[in-house]
């Protein structure tokens, strides 16, 4: 190896989860956290749970919910067009 472009390794840097999991592992950074993991995730899990970061899902539904009154609207309005014909 040469020396001194290498980065610094952790035998056993800590990487922390939100679940409060908590892995061991090699890496050049000493300590991580991470928001999901093995542990937690419903793939692994296979429990069904929404990971809502951010409010994602709360945004989708309105957006949702929007394209359903637009929907009906438009309906209408063919309703009205057909009338007068
Ligand atoms: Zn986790």
């Amino acid at each position: 190896m040469k020396k001194d472009i290498h980065p610094k390794y952790f035998p056993k840097s800590t990487i922390r989860c939100a679940c409060g999991a908590v892995f061991i592992v090699g890496s050049t950074k000493e300590l991580m956290e991470t928001e999901i993991c093995s542990q937690c995730h419903p793939f692994y899990t296979g429990k069904e749970k929404i990971i809502d970061k951010m409010g994602k899902v709360e945004k989708f539904k309105k957006k949702l919910a929007q394209k359903e009154v637009l929907s009906q609207k438009k309906s209408k309005n063919k309703e009205k067009s057909k009338a007068k014909k």
